[in-house]
């Protein structure tokens, strides 16, 4: 499963059940909305796999990425 590169997020998929009227629990998969972006760190651009929320917080503070 596909996981978010950003460090201190690390965001993946979660697993859990649907669960029918009639109480069935059948396995079923949360995946996480990771996109492949390209993002500049230190002046070079690098294509990274992020999750939609660190796009989002990168596009709020440029800086905050500067940590990975
Ligand atoms: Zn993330």
């Amino acid at each position: 499963m596909a996981r978010c590169e950003v460090k201190g997020c690390q965001k993946s998929g979660q697993s859990g059940n649907n669960v029918s009227h009639s109480n069935r629990h059948t396995k079923r998969k949360f995946s996480a909305n990771i996109q492949t972006t390209t993002v500049i760190i230190k002046g070079k651009r690098t294509k990274m796999r992020m999750c939609t929320r660190c796009i989002r917080t990168l596009y709020k503070s440029p800086t905050s990425l500067i940590a990975s």
